[in-house]
């Protein structure tokens, strides 16, 4: 069995085939041109499609940015970040297209089920996925099935609010998780005490490894506010594991802080909790969206 996989994100567009045991090949990568609008992006995704066709694909698997009404695999509603993906019926567009079966569902949500199946959560049926980056993304999965709550919106874990009366959100509120807990919150906080610019996350890790105490201080910090929203996640879902995503969660000195202090903030019952990196890293999104289509299908199961 033969699934096209596409994860649709703000920056790129990653494809590749996947069969039923994980392997994924024949991948690609293509800018997403996100700034031109829904239907150029829409058109792009058709191109490619046609471009795997003479592959023997069977089934088609998307992860996409935005929420996703997965029942008739359309957005119910993006940010500006790709202006006019808010509507788009994607599955319905392909299968007239293609007649090729088709499953859409939202990129953190795919993610998880990918690290559930194939990755760090290989084996549990109940655990969160917590990724870090722009913002923060979460996904609840409950028994090998995504927990979406009453109208499809359930795990926004970077609208918890820490801080009340805190920084302004992107979301019109104040003091949420993500406005101290990204990476861009970290970068936001290095740049305005030390003065440095044009830095990224990976830069921020650098130059604490070069000995700056200033920056590790402040990541500290950070770290701390991380944990804040894990430990009250855990106390909600008393999840068997935890996962972490996003590249800062690839530093060896986050996932170690996290780990060696996390215990020690939640209550003695819930200390059970396992840390664990996210493993698939570039490829969770496409074996994910690749696993909906295959369990749709009845090919495999969690
Ligand atoms: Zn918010």
């Amino acid at each position: 069995m033969k699934v096209l996989g596409l994860d649709i994100g703000g920056t790129y567009i990653k494809t590749g085939i996947i069969d039923e045991t994980g392997r994924v090949y024949e991948t690609g990568e293509i800018p997403t041109n996100a700034h031109l609008g829904g239907q150029v992006l829409m058109n792009r995704i058709l191109e490619i499609i046609g471009e795997y066709k003479d592959k023997d694909v069977n089934l088609i698997g998307i992860s996409t940015a935005g929420q996703v009404d997965v029942k008739t695999g359309s957005i119910i509603h993006a940010t500006d970040n790709i202006p006019g993906w808010t509507g788009m019926e994607i599955k319905r567009i392909i299968e007239e297209k293609f007649n090729i079966p088709t499953w859409v569902e939202n990129d953190v949500n795919a993610a998880a089920l990918g690290e559930a199946v194939f990755g760090a959560a290989k084996g549990e049926k109940s655990f969160l996925c917590v990724t870090y980056g722009t913002g923060i993304g979460g996904a609840i999965v409950e028994n090998g099935e995504i927990y979406r709550g009453a109208y499809g919106s359930a795990g926004e874990f970077g609208h918890i609010i820490t801080h009340v009366g805190g920084r302004a959100c992107t979301c019109g509120g104040n003091g949420c998780y993500e406005a101290y807990a990204s990476v861009t919150a970290l970068i936001n906080d290095v740049m305005k005490q030390t003065g440095m610019t044009g830095i990224t996350g990976r830069d921020v890790f650098r130059i604490m490894e070069e000995g700056n105490r200033d920056v590790q201080k402040i990541i500290d910090n950070w770290l701390d506010e991380v944990l804040a929203g894990l430990v009250s996640l855990i106390h909600i879902f008393n999840p068997s594991c935890i996962v972490l995503g996003g590249g800062v969660m690839n530093q060896d000195y986050s996932i170690e802080y996290i780990r060696s202090n996390i215990k020690s903030r939640i209550m003695q019952n819930y200390r059970k909790v396992a840390v664990k990196k996210a493993l698939l890293g570039n490829h969770a999104g496409l074996l994910g969206a690749a696993f909906i289509a295959l369990k749709a299908s009845g090919v495999i199961e969690i």
